[in-house]
């Protein structure tokens, strides 16, 4: 098949692009490389499968596929957050633009939706049932909004046009590729312990994530593309921990001596949050196999090579 991935260049785009072209598909990767990197696929460039496309989703663009995975939009608070208005257009314009794409060729469309869209949840762990407790003026709902408008224009399109859709409602998620600067608390707390400076623990450190390994991710998001279920199926890892215990975790795995800083909690930063995975269970026979002592090796070790090439 030829299949557009876009937000390909970024950390959750480029491991998808590597299963995809491991399985032997044709693969288009669009990227505007706001957060994206070119290093993250530069090992595909030769490959007679692989085509790069630059170019910013929020402009409509004309190409010929039988699937589409729709990532492209910035991640990271730090990143969503510095220019919020454009965060909303890559989410509505965006979305829309990739959607009439798949339209007008009849593609299968798969939209990278998110946790957020529970915002700040008073149910607990989430269900994909749930309708979530979202700030609607918020310094967050430029991405959070955003994603749950471009949940409404996917089953939309499906409604109004038929389109084949599939959606999955992404919780936090980390592995190698990531920046280092990318703001997230796992590269954050992994860089600064490598670094020698302090973890920056936003509030108390109570609130609570829970973290999914890339490899598991990118799995349930291919079982999903193929499966039959347009409803959203939320993929992450239900073991849920305090950020502080995160912290801690990191700090005895890099650098025990490392000091912990309490800085001020971002406002709206949600209490709590754990995937209810059993719609993923059911459905497409899935669950995470990669516990978090093990991911964070990986992790880890990918920071270690990637700062020592830099300060080299
Ligand atoms: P990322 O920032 O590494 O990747 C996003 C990619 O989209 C980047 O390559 C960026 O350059 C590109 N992009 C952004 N705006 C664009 C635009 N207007 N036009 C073209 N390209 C654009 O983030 P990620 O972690 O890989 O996330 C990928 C997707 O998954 C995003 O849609 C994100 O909302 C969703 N998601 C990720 C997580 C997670 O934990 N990683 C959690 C929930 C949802
Ligand atoms: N966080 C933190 N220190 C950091 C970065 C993040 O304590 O250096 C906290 C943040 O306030 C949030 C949690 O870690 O409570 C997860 O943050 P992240 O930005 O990774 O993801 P999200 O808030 O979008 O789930």
């Amino acid at each position: 098949m030829r299949i557009l991935v876009t937000g390909g260049a970024g950390f959750l785009g480029s491991h998808l692009i590597d299963r995809l072209m491991e399985q032997g598909h044709e693969v288009l990767c669009l990227d505007n490389f706001y957060t994206g990197n070119k290093q993250n696929i530069l090992h595909w460039f030769n490959h007679p499968n692989f085509e790069l496309i630059r170019h910013d989703i929020t402009e409509p663009i004309r190409l010929e596929v039988d699937q589409v995975y729709h990532l492209a939009c910035p991640a990271s608070p730090v990143h969503y957050q510095s220019n919020p208005i454009k965060t909303v257009k890559t989410n509505v314009l965006g979305t829309i633009n990739m959607l009439g794409l798949a339209k007008r060729v009849k593609a299968r469309f798969f939209l990278a939706s998110t946790s957020e869209v529970y915002g700040d949840p008073d149910v607990h762990p989430q269900p994909e049932s749930y309708w979530g407790n979202v700030n609607c003026t918020g310094i967050r709902s430029c991405y959070d909004e955003g994603k749950r408008i471009a949940e409404t224009l996917t089953y939309d399109y499906h409604r109004q046009h038929g389109l084949e859709v599939r959606v999955v409602r992404i919780f936090n998620t980390y592995g190698p590729r990531m920046l280092p600067n990318d703001g997230r608390v796992v590269s954050n707390f992994i860089v600064q312990a490598l670094r020698g400076t302090p973890l920056t623990i936003y509030g108390d450190g109570s609130q609570t994530r829970s973290f999914c390994y890339v490899s598991d991710l990118v799995e349930g998001f291919l079982r999903l593309m193929a499966s039959d279920h347009h409803e959203p199926v939320n993929i992450g890892n239900p073991g849920e921990y305090t950020i502080l215990e995160l912290a801690q975790k990191i700090q005895q795995r890099i650098n025990p001596d490392a000091q912990l800083k309490f800085e001020p909690l971002p406002q709206d930063d949600p209490k709590q949050r754990q995937p209810d995975i059993t719609r993923a269970k059911n459905w497409l026979g899935w669950e995470p196999t990669v516990a978090l002592d093990d991911g964070l090796t990986k992790t880890i070790d990918y920071f270690r090579d990637r700062l020592q090439l830099v300060s080299a």
